[in-house]
């Protein structure tokens, strides 16, 4: 049996053999005893008006070429409209106090943002032109329409790119499809070899399905086909039209377990690992990194509309009631406060508190609590589980490769 310290992610096993029971109560209360942190951060006493604004996401498109049936904007639907160069400057001005520092640029939402290349490739410039020396770039794109000009763009920029694949053609095509239904992966993994022959690096961002009984094959495709991912699970779309299916969720969790078995044996074996989400949450739990905060958004880091409106983040983007400026009138702070449209220490939150995740999981996406609920402070239940079972399978193999990660001083640089 082991024991997992909730404040710094220590385990502690203890012994079978005697009072088994008497030897656990012993060693929590010790644990409590020595190495409980009484942690009292106001977050509520946050100077919002002082921070530096260091990420910014920015809508270049709204719309999409695909029609994703859990796309969280409906972005097919929208029709294609596009942010102009004159808006983009006017976003520059509101940023104009930010220019001395680093600025990393998001193209994340709205929809598919390479639809508005035309503005995209002058943006790096823009940015130079503007006093805005120290910029990046980070673009999360359905991959469907690359170019050379777009790929030669992409390197001598050194973008950082995210390409939505959700595993093998039979998985992905399930849900991403354009809107005449044709799947979308035929054209992803044609352009995923053009990207990987230029010697471009990228990622691919999974969502795993719920209603998929073969997970691990998703784990698999990424595995053989040598390229790194991050995975996520289905939200509420904005808009309510996408709910995910959580009816069978509590089955579809025990597949964590032989995820966990394929990734004990590839470790063990030597074998490289292209999860890089798995990779970095096993080294959260071997070196302690604990995470108070779900996310900076509204404090250093925002996301403006193609109409200049501010939301805190992508998720947001285009709802009215998460709005929280303009670049014209700026920040709403008053709002931001009253609305708490902003990630609270996760301490503050009476639901989590006493979560055994608490500083895993920090509390969850208060954009998501307010769309499936309407209060950011109150968590949802199917993430919760979601969350807490994931996070168990991550424990457990853990303590199922400490040994092997110990004798072979796994993490000893950062590989
Ligand atoms: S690619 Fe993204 S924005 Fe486009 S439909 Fe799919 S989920 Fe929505
Ligand atoms: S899993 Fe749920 S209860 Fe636990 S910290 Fe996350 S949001 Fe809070």
């Amino acid at each position: 049996m082991h024991i997992f310290c909730v404040d710094d992610f220590e385990i502690f096993k203890v012994n079978g053999g005697g009072n088994k029971k008497e030897e656990v109560f012993d060693k929590i209360r010790q644990i409590k005893g020595n190495k409980l942190k009484q942690k009292e951060i106001e977050v509520e006493t946050l100077d919002f008006e002082s921070q530096v604004l260091n990420v910014i996401g920015v809508d270049l498109v709204n719309g999409c070429n695909l029609a994703c049936k859990y796309c969280y904007l409906s972005a097919s639907s929208i029709g294609i409209k596009k942010l102009s160069e004159n808006k983009f400057l006017d976003i520059l001005n509101f940023l104009h106090e930010e220019k001395n520092h680093k600025v990393v640029f998001v193209f994340s939402s709205g929809g598919e943002n390479t639809l508005n290349f035309d503005l995209m490739k002058k943006i790096p410039f823009l940015c130079r032109e503007n006093g805005f020396l120290d910029c990046s770039f980070d673009l999360i794109t359905n991959g469907t329409i690359f170019t050379n000009e777009m790929i030669d763009f992409f390197k001598s920029n050194n973008f950082t790119l995210h390409i939505s694949l959700d595993g093998d053609k039979k998985t992905n095509d399930k849900n991403r499809v354009y809107p005449n239904g044709r799947g979308s992966y035929d054209d992803v993994y044609d352009n995923l070899c053009l990207l990987k022959e230029n010697g471009l690096a990228f990622s691919c961002n999974v969502l795993l399905q719920f209603d998929s009984d073969n997970v691990i094959e998703v784990f698999q495709f990424f595995e053989e086909n040598k390229i790194h991912f991050n995975y996520d699970f289905p939200v509420d779309s904005l808009d309510g039209r996408f709910i995910p299916d959580t009816s069978g969720l509590d089955q579809w969790l025990m597949q964590f377990e032989t995820i966990m078995d394929f990734y004990k044996q590839r470790i063990e074996n030597n074998c490289s690992v292209y999860a890089d989400k798995l990779i970095k949450d096993i080294k959260r739990i071997h070196f302690g990194v604990t995470n108070g905060f779900a996310c900076n958004a509204s404090i250093d880091s925002i996301h403006i509309g193609i109409s200049g409106s501010i939301y805190p983040c992508s998720y947001n983007s285009g709802s009215e009631e998460l709005c929280i400026g303009t670049i014209y009138s700026g920040l709403d702070y008053d709002k931001i406060v009253k609305s708490k449209l902003y990630a609270k220490q996760v301490d503050c939150y009476d639901s989590c508190r006493e979560c055994w995740i608490k500083y895993l999981c920090s509390g969850g996406c208060f954009g998501l609590k307010w769309v499936s609920g309407g209060d950011t402070d109150k968590p949802t239940s199917y993430n919760c589980m979601i969350k807490k079972s994931y996070w168990e399978a991550v424990v457990k193999l853990y303590i199922r490769l400490s040994r092997y990660i110990k004798e072979n001083s796994l993490f000893d640089y950062n590989s």
